[in-house]
C-alpha cells in the first residue's frame, strides 16, 4: 500500500490535473475542471444547482413515485471483442436497475453506522436502444490537454450520434486507450459524465456543454456484472468490474460528487477535507479509497462525531464488491435532478417554463394544408411562444403570439412557407405547404 501510494505521488507531481485520473475510475473531476476554465464560474452554478436540485427532492423524499429513465446505449467499436453482446449489456442494465432500487444482492453489507442513512433511490433504467457503430478511430483522454473522448458522441468523428439527450440517458461504451508515458501505461480512465446544470442557471451565453455531450461514457471492460475482461485502473494489476462504473457514473449524471467533493489539490496529494459533497449524511472524506475495501479508513478526523469514511458508497472508488449503498440525500440529490434538470428524461418538464419548449418533437399538422396549420408536440404552455411567418425568399410575412396552437393560413397564396417558433433562446423552423 506504501508503495503505491508513493507511486501516487511522484505520478501526481509528474501529471497534476491529467493524472486525476490516473487512480480514479473516472473523470468527473477531470470534467468539471475542464469546464471550470472554459467558463468561469461553472463550478459555482453547478453546486448551485445541485443545491437545488438537493432541495426539491428533500421535498418530494416521501414521494412513492418510482422514476423510469429511458436509456440508449452506444457501443462504438473497433476490434471484435469490444462489439459487447446484448446479453452482458442486459446483465449491465440489471445492475444498474439492483443498485438503484437497492436490490443489489450485497446491500445487507452495509455496516451498522451507516444503515439508517442509506436507502432505495426508486429510479429504474429502462433499455430502449442499442446503438453498434464500427469505428476506426480510437478514443483517449489527451494528458497535455485534459480533454476528454468526446469524440466518441458524435458520428462526424468515428463516434455514434446521442439520441435527444433530454429525453434519454445516452451510454457510450468505447475502448478508452490507456494513458501512457512514453511506451509506459500509467493509468487508465473507465469512464466520465458530466453533472447536470439547469439551463436557466448557466452563465450568459454559455451552451456547452453541448446538448450532445450529456450522458455516460464508459470502458467496454467495466460493463455487465461479471466483466469477461480484466483491466487496469491504475494499479498496476488486472481486475475484473462488475458493473459498478455504471453505477458511479450515473450517480454523476444525477448530480452526485464523489464522497470527498471536489478535489482541491490539482496534485492530488493532500486530502480535501474543506472539500464537501454536500450531502449532510455522507461522512467528511479527504480522500478515496484505491480500490480497496478499507473499513477502518478515516480519511477527515474532525469534532467528537467523528465517523469512518463510507467506503460502501457507489461515489466512492473502492473495490466494486464493497460498493453497496446510496445515502438518503444522495437519493434526494438525484431524485431532485430528475425533477429539475434533468426533467425531460421522466416527463417532468414543468409545463410552464420556457425551456425545452421546443425540444420535443414538434411538427405541423397537416402539411399541406389549405385553411389553417396546428404545431402538435410542443411540451409547453402554448403562450409562452413566439411564431412567425416567413415566405420562400425568407421575407417575413406575420406573425404572433403562441395564444393557440393553431395559425390561419387561409389569406397566403399557394404555395411553401416556413413557420419560426421563437421561446427564450430557442428558435425552430419547421416548412409548410399551403395548397
Ligand atoms: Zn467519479
Amino acid at each position: 500500500m506504501l508503495k503505491t501510494k508513493i507511486l501516487l505521488g511522484l505520478l501526481f507531481i509528474l501529471f497534476g490535473h491529467c493524472m486525476l485520473a490516473q487512480h480514479q475510475p473516472c473523470g468527473y473531476d477531470l470534467a468539471v475542471d475542464q469546464m471550470e476554465q472554459k467558463y468561469p464560474g461553472y463550478k459555482q452554478v453547478v453546486q448551485q444547482t445541485m443545491k437545488k436540485a438537493k432541495q426539491n427532492g428533500a421535498a418530494n423524499r416521501n414521494s412513492n413515485m418510482v422514476y423510469k429513465v429511458p436509456v440508449v446505449i452506444h457501443i462504438v467499436w473497433k476490434n471484435e471483442e469490444e462489439n459487447l453482446s446484448e446479453e452482458l449489456i442486459n446483465s449491465q442494465m440489471e445492475v444498474l436497475n439492483e443498485d438503484f432500487r437497492r436490490l443489489n444482492p450485497n446491500a445487507n453489507e452495509v455496516r451498522e453506522i451507516f444503515e439508517d442513512v442509506v436507502g432505495d433511490p426508486m429510479i429504474e433504467f429502462e433499455l430502449v436502444e442499442i446503438i453498434r457503430t464500427q469505428t476506426g478511430n480510437e478514443f483517449s483522454l489527451d494528458i497535455i490537454t485534459g480533454a476528454l473522448p468526446d469524440i466518441v458522441k458524435s458520428s462526424a468523428s468515428g463516434g455514434s450520434d446521442g439520441r435527444d439527450p433530454e429525453r434519454f440517458l445516452n451510454i457510450w461504451i468505447c475502448n478508452i486507450q490507456p494513458i501512457t508515458l512514453g511506451t509506459l501505461t500509467v493509468g487508465q480512465l473507465l469512464g466520465y459524465a458530466y453533472p447536470p446544470a439547469g439551463l436557466d442557471h448557466w452563465p450568459a451565453g454559455v451552451n456547452a456543454p453541448s446538448p450532445e455531450t450529456e450522458g455516460v461514457v464508459l470502458d467496454y471492460r467495466t460493463i455487465g456484472r461479471n466483466s469477461p475482461f480484466t483491466i487496469d485502473p491504475g494499479l498496476g494489476q488486472e481486475i475484473q468490474m462488475h458493473g459498478r462504473s455504471a453505477t458511479h457514473e450515473v450517480g454523476h449524471y444525477l448530480g452526485l460528487m464523489h464522497i470527498w467533493g471536489i478535489n482541491e489539490d490539482p496534485f492530488g496529494i493532500q486530502d480535501s477535507c474543506n472539500s464537501d459533497d454536500g450531502m449532510d449524511d455522507t461522512p467528511n472524506a479527504g480522500a478515496q479509497s484505491i480500490f480497496d475495501c478499507d473499513h477502518t479508513k478515516n480519511s477527515c478526523i474532525i469534532g467528537t462525531n467523528d465517523q469512518l469514511d463510507m467506503v460502501e458508497n457507489y461515489m466512492d472508488y473502492s473495490n466494486e464488491a464493497c460498493q453497496n449503498s446510496f445515502t438518503m440525500d444522495q437519493i434526494a440529490m438525484m431524485r431532485g435532478v430528475l425533477e429539475g434538470p434533468r426533467c425531460g428524461l421522466v416527463g417532468l418538464c414543468d409545463p410552464t417554463s420556457s425551456v425545452n419548449l421546443l425540444t420535443s418533437n414538434v411538427e405541423i399538422f397537416p402539411n399541406p394544408s389549405s385553411n389553417q396549420i396546428n404545431i402538435i408536440g410542443l411540451n409547453s404552455s402554448s403562450d409562452n411562444f413566439q411564431y412567425i411567418i416567413y415566405n420562400n425568399f425568407g421575407q417575413e410575412l406575420f406573425s404572433g403570439k403562441g395564444s393557440s396552437n393553431s395559425i390561419d393560413i387561409n389569406h397566403l397564396n399557394d404555395g411553401i412557407y416556413y413557420l419560426k417558433l421563437v421561446s427564450g433562446n430557442e428558435e425552430l423552423n419547421l416548412p409548410f405547404i399551403k395548397n
